[in-house]
């Protein structure tokens, strides 16, 4: 039976004929069993209310105030009442160590605007200053984005739902070492570092304008980790990585894909490559777990980007991965058209729970942001001349499943299926539990952890096993 409808009528007539080549539904998923068990999908929804607030600078492009602005029409939509809303609990020390390397985050600590003079030595190291500038509650912001994605890993874990939403998070080009394109702690990595005390195997995609090269370079040599990035290349464009050459090392050869685009891709295309790549990557991967970065600067009339994309086509990128039914951490990344941005991220939210929402946006006190037309759905492609021709996309989706068959033939997929450290996890629970007083919070964890307990040895079922005696089967090994 196939697990999902792939004759997706919005395809582009002229690509259909190719999707309909490489259209494949190997194995069964064998995680979205999980999800099987009951009908409605759960969605928690991590916003803190105090994240908006920072302040990067009056000139500097990243607005934290675009997640106010988010939030208040995620609320004013009523999209509140479609999921749990949780107030996430700020990242400790310990945890943004367990990426981030001890005098980096001892800076971060305790540098501010005030004191940055004493700091002037390091900030070359540190790569902070135009791009990453110090600015008041620096490390506070860290740790309040990067706790909501702990925490929203941590929830997945638990199966307390099946998907967790944290627009503030999608900080994805933060190194271990330094600061790099407006981010400083790298959440991604630290929600993927916790989603692997548990799940074999987490696929990462990325669709910033900007190549998540943060994400594949903590995760380059493995291959329990397997990262996708879809985004502007020419070697020039920030980040400067991203070139579809670069596809791991070691284990992980073959684990991370580069989807390198050029200016002004529209909807169609966009979101045909999207399909074909992520189809088979997930066809191929069999991720039991998802980390989807939602980057809004690829988006048409970004401020900061040049795509043509619609927030509708975005939109279709986060539908098509939600539909796979694997557990999912969305999040969010650039965007710098702040109107469009908290636009999308509302839609994206209507979207993963199942709501249709008005074009014309509720009445709020934010609305003079949305003149002049007050609609969820402007209009903001043709900015930008299109320059993937089909000959190029063509070429890119070839080069895509090349990789990907690869892949599929490599011995690591099958031989390396590494029991989750959720003795580790839960270790790490007690020492955290310690410490805590008996707020619901602290309640919610303890509970979360039970149940991950519970989980793991009820949830180890047989399709797993059935899927990779497939997986065997189709590479000669039975
Ligand atoms: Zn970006």
């Amino acid at each position: 039976m196939p697990r999902r409808n792939y004759n997706d009528s919005n395809v582009v007539a002229t690509f259909t004929e190719d999707h309909a080549t490489t259209q494949k539904s190997k194995y069964m998923a064998p995680r979205s069993m999980r999800l099987a068990s009951h009908n409605k999908t759960r969605v928690a929804y991590f916003h803190d209310e105090g994240v908006g607030n920072y302040h990067y600078g009056e000139r500097h492009p990243m607005k934290p105030h675009r997640l106010t602005l988010t939030n208040h029409l995620v609320l004013k939509y009523g999209l509140h009442q479609k999921m749990e809303i949780f107030q996430p609990r700020k990242a400790t020390d310990n945890e943004i160590l367990e990426f981030h390397a001890a005098d980096y985050v001892d800076f971060l600590k305790r540098v501010t605007p005030d004191n940055a003079e004493e700091y002037e030595n390091v900030f070359q190291r540190f790569n902070v200053g135009d791009d990453c500038p110090v600015f008041s509650g620096i490390y506070e912001f860290c740790q309040r984005y990067a706790g909501a994605t702990i925490e929203a890993s941590r929830k997945l874990i638990a199966n307390g739902a099946d998907i967790c939403i944290n627009w503030s998070g999608g900080l994805h080009h933060a190194k271990k070492c330094e600061a790099s394109g407006f981010c400083y702690v790298n959440d991604i990595v630290l929600g993927i570092l916790e989603l692997l005390r548990y799940f074999p195997r987490v696929l990462y995609i990325d669709i910033d304008i900007h190549h998540g090269d943060g994400v594949q370079e903590a995760f380059y040599t493995t291959d329990r980790v397997m990262t996708v990035s879809f985004h502007k290349y020419n070697g020039d464009f920030f980040p400067g990585t991203g070139h579809i050459d670069e596809i791991g090392s070691s284990l992980g050869k073959y684990y991370s894909l580069n989807v390198p685009l050029r200016d002004g891709i529209d909807d169609d295309a966009y979101v045909w490559l999207f399909k074909e790549v992520i189809d088979q990557v997930i066809n191929t991967f069999q991720p039991s777990a998802i980390v989807l970065q939602c980057g809004a600067d690829s988006l048409g009339c970004d401020r900061l980007g040049c795509f043509n994309l619609s927030i509708e086509a975005h939109g279709k990128c986060v539908q098509h991965v939600k539909e796979f039914k694997i557990p999912l951490l969305v999040v969010g990344g650039g965007g710098y058209t702040v109107r469009n941005v908290a636009r999308c991220w509302t839609y994206e939210t209507s979207i993963l729970v199942d709501t249709e929402l008005s074009n014309d946006l509720p009445p709020n006190e934010y609305i003079d942001f949305f003149k002049p037309d007050y609609q969820l759905h402007p209009h903001l492609s043709g900015r930008v001349e299109n320059q993937n021709d089909r000959q190029y996309l063509l070429k890119v989706r070839e080069r895509a499943m090349e990789q990907l068959r690869y892949l599929d033939a490599a011995p690591s997929i099958q031989m390396q299926e590494i029991p989750p450290d959720i003795q580790g996890f839960l270790d790490g629970e007690d020492e955290m539990m310690d410490e805590e007083d008996d707020s619901e919070a602290g309640k919610d964890r303890r509970r979360m952890a039970a149940m991950a307990e519970t989980e793991w040895y009820e949830g180890d079922d047989d399709n797993e096993g059935e899927a990779m005696d497939a997986v065997w089967q189709d590479a000669g090994l039975s």
